[in-house]
């Protein structure tokens, strides 16, 4: 059995998978951001409360939202208690084995790649669009994390001048130091953001989604500079990765109609007789963290070194 940890600004998710990675059970415990012992001891607990009940220990994967240096140090915004922690080390001392740790967005592209919408692509892009904009990139079925792990973080790429010089658009701090994150304008929060940004007006929902559905002349315009802004962003991302295929995950994705709309945005130059990826959403969804998560565990079993 293979054991699944989605780490989440609100929530933590843990999942058992058997060992065709079929789902088994999953239980939420919501996440104590602050407190890095509280942290520690909710994850164990989850971990021993699951294997008690499917009578065998697991392998254990878990995804962590940010950054993870290579000893095992944590850096995250929505969860600050992990922040300058080796929260790697903590989990495996108090779990008693050694555990398989990566960032929940590399998570998703990894299951997507494995099974879910990407299955049988060479070089799989998987991009999340929710509360934050998260990216992974998967070769031949594996991370490609780069030396610091943050390969694919397209979250942190700065703003294309074309952009803020269309829309006038502020440069917004980031939670991580930076300013003028994509970020800050192309998340769900972000989405909210421009839509007072471009119409002087608060959203009366708070649901970004609603501004991409909304039949309202403003929402509307809002929703093309939105459209037009994700499209620029991925283009960079084409040229960095050019991948055979973007999978999307995160509520934004749920919205049909910005999947269908995002190719014909993407800008000409320099794709001119080019083929833009397939862009498609996610087979595995909300589960894709868990699932993703559970794949570095099962491998770590039988890879050590890996
Ligand atoms: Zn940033």
């Amino acid at each position: 059995m293979h054991i699944g940890i989605d780490v989440g600004g609100t929530k933590i998710e843990l999942a058992v998978f058997d060992r065709d990675l079929t789902f088994v059970n999953a239980w939420r415990e919501s996440t104590p951001t602050d407190d890095y012992a509280r942290f520690i001891k909710t994850v164990s607990n989850m971990v021993f409360a699951a294997e008690q009940e499917i009578g065998s220990q697991a392998s254990v994967g878990i995804g962590l939202p940010g950054m993870i240096d290579p000893r095992g140090v944590t850096n995250c915004p929505n969860v600050p208690g992990l922040t300058g922690k080796n929260t790697v080390a903590g989990l495996e001392q108090k779990l008693g084995r050694t555990i398989a740790v990566g960032n929940d967005a590399r998570n998703f592209a990894l299951s997507e790649a494995n099974g879910g919408a990407g299955e049988g692509y060479e070089r799989v892009l998987g991009i999340i669009i929710g509360s934050g904009l998260g990216g992974g990139l998967c070769i031949n079925g594996k991370v490609f994390s780069g030396s610091n792990n943050i390969a694919a973080e397209w979250g942190h790429m700065l703003l294309p001048a074309v952009l803020q010089q269309r829309y006038d658009l502020p440069l917004r701090e980031c939670g991580c130091g930076a300013s003028g994150c994509i970020e800050q304008y192309f998340s769900g929060p972000g989405l909210i953001w421009l839509y007072k940004h471009l119409t002087g007006r608060d959203l009366d929902s708070p649901f970004a989604t609603d501004v991409l559905l909304s039949n309202d002349e403003d929402a509307k315009r809002v929703a093309d500079a939105y459209i037009d802004g994700l499209a620029t962003c991925l283009s960079q991302l084409l040229i960095y990765y050019d991948p055979d295929i973007i999978v999307v995950g995160g509520g934004v994705s749920k919205e049909t109609e910005v999947l269908a709309r995002l190719p014909g945005a993407f800008p000409n130059a320099p794709y001119e007789g080019k083929q833009i990826p397939e862009i498609v959403r996610a087979k595995f969804g909300d589960s894709s963290g868990v699932r993703g998560a559970a794949i570095l565990g099962k491998r770590l079993k039988k890879m050590p070194t890996a």
